[in-house]
C-alpha cells in the first residue's frame, strides 16, 4: 500500500465566465458550452492522477466563475471531486460564486456536496460601479443571492469587494462597507482596484476615458476599511482580508505561509517538494494535452534558498500576525536577522515594522505602504 503525502491545499480552476470584466487579468475566457464537458473530463483526469497520492485539508474551487456551469455540469464537477478527494474530512471546502450565475438548483447542488464555504464576488453595492467594471449582476441580485445562500444553510460566507474606482468617493466606499455589513458575512476581502497591463481598464485609462484615483484617496479608503471593519469585530488578518475570528480563510493562509498546494486545471499553480509549477494556461491546449497524455506543465522553478527565503518573508508579512524568527528558520532554513537584519532595522526605525513578541510584522503604517516595504526584501 502506498503512503499518502499530506498536502495542505488543493485548488481546482474553472476558467469560464459569461463575459470579461474590464479589470480582469485572471486566466478566464468567455464560456463556449461545447468545451465545458471536455474540460470537466480533463479535470477528472487530473484528479484521477493524484487520487490516493495525497490527502488535503482544504479544497478551493476558483475561477473564472465556477457557477457559470449549468446545474448538470456543476453537479458533475462536484461528483468528480468527491469521487477522487476525501471531501468528508476536509477542514474547509470553498467555491467562488458570481451572483449573476446562481439559482436555487445550483445552490442546492452546492449544499448537497460537502462545500461549507462560499466566496461571493460582489465587488460593489453601487450599480454605477458594477456597470463600469462590466459585472453581470446588480447590487440587489447580489444581496438576494447572499440571502438565498444563508436561507439554504451556508454559515461561512465571504464577500469580495473592490474599492478605488475612477471617480469613487470615500463616502461611496463607506456606503459599500455599510451595505456589506448589513448582510453579516463571516469574511470580507477588500482589494483596491488594480490596473493590470493589457486589460480594457488600462486602455480606457490611457485613452483618458477614466482617471485613476489618487494614491492618497486610495489610502484613505484602505485606512477607513481597517478602522471600520476592526470596530465591527472583524479581525484584520491579512493586508486585504478581514474575518470574524475563527473564520479566516484557511486555504489562502496556506499560500501566505508558503505551504504546499496542488493546482488542477488550466493555468493552475502547484507548489510541492520545493518546486513551483504552472499548468498550460490556454484552455483548449490544456484539454488537448490531457487527452494526449502530454506534459501539462508550462513552467516550473525551484528557487535558490535566498530567493525562497525572501519570498517566504514577503508572503508572511502579508499576514498581520507576521512571522517569528523560528518559523522563518523552519520554513526557509535561513536565519532571519543574518539575511535581512539591515533592512529590518531600517524599516523598524521608519515605523513600518515591529518585532513585538519576537514576531516581525507590519505596523499600521507598514500595512498602508506594504508594497514599498516588501520591495526592500526582493
Ligand atoms: S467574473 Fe471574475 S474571473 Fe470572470 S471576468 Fe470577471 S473578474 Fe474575471
Amino acid at each position: 500500500m502506498s503512503i499518502q503525502k499530506h498536502i495542505p491545499s488543493l485548488y481546482i480552476h474553472i476558467p469560464f465566465c459569461i463575459s470579461k470584466c474590464i479589470y480582469c487579468d485572471f486566466n478566464s475566457i468567455v464560456m463556449k458550452s461545447q468545451i465545458v464537458d471536455e474540460y470537466l473530463n480533463a479535470i477528472e483526469s487530473g484528479l484521477q492522477a493524484i487520487n490516493g497520492k495525497y490527502s488535503f485539508t482544504t479544497v478551493y474551487i476558483g475561477g473564472g466563475t465556477p457557477t457559470v456551469l449549468n446545474e448538470i455540469q456543476l453537479s458533475k464537477l462536484l461528483n468528480i471531486i468527491s469521487k477522487h478527494v476525501d471531501v468528508f474530512n476536509l477542514k474547509e471546502y470553498t467555491i467562488e460564486v458570481n451572483p449573476g450565475t446562481l439559482n436555487d438548483e445550483k445552490i442546492f447542488a452546492l449544499k448537497n456536496s460537502c462545500i461549507d464555504r462560499v466566496s461571493i464576488g460582489i465587488q460593489s453595492f453601487n450599480d454605477k460601479y458594477l456597470k463600469l467594471l462590466g459585472r453581470i449582476h446588480t447590487a440587489k441580485e447580489a444581496k438576494d443571492i447572499f440571502s438565498s445562500l444563508r436561507e439554504k444553510g451556508f454559515e461561512d460566507i465571504s464577500i469580495d469587494l473592490i474599492y478605488g474606482y475612477p471617480t469613487q468617493t470615500l463616502n461611496e466606499w463607506k456606503t459599500d462597507l455599510r451595505e456589506c455589513l448589513i448582510l453579516d458575512p463571516e469574511h470580507i476581502s477588500a482589494y483596491c482596484l488594480t490596473y493590470e497591463q493589457g486589460t480594457p481598464l488600462v486602455g480606457m485609462t490611457d485613452s483618458g476615458k477614466f482617471k485613476k484615483l489618487g494614491e492618497e484617496e486610495e489610502l484613505n479608503m484602505y485606512e477607513h476599511t481597517n478602522d471600520f471593519l476592526g470596530n465591527k469585530g472583524y479581525k484584520h488578518y491579512e493586508i486585504s482580508n478581514f474575518a470574524i475570528p475563527g473564520k479566516e480563510c484557511q486555504h489562502n493562509t496556506v499560500y501566505w505561509e508558503n505551504r504546499e498546494y496542488i493546482g488542477i486545471g488550466a493555468g493552475a499553480f502547484s507548489y510541492n517538494n520545493g518546486e513551483r509549477c504552472c499548468n498550460i494556461k490556454d484552455v483548449k491546449e490544456y484539454i488537448s494535452a490531457v487527452k494526449a497524455k502530454k506534459n501539462l506543465i508550462c513552467f516550473s522553478e525551484k528557487l535558490p534558498q535566498e530567493k525562497r527565503a525572501s519570498e517566504i518573508l514577503i508572503m508572511a508579512l502579508r499576514m498581520t500576525s507576521g512571522i517569528s524568527e523560528k518559523e522563518f528558520f523552519n520554513r526557509s532554513g535561513c536565519n532571519l536577522t543574518e539575511l535581512f537584519g539591515t533592512q529590518l532595522n531600517i524599516l523598524a526605525q521608519a515605523g513600518l515594522i515591529n518585532f513585538d513578541d519576537e514576531r516581525v510584522k507590519l505596523t499600521r503604517k507598514g500595512l498602508s505602504l506594504a508594497d514599498s516595504v516588501m520591495m526592500e526584501f526582493v
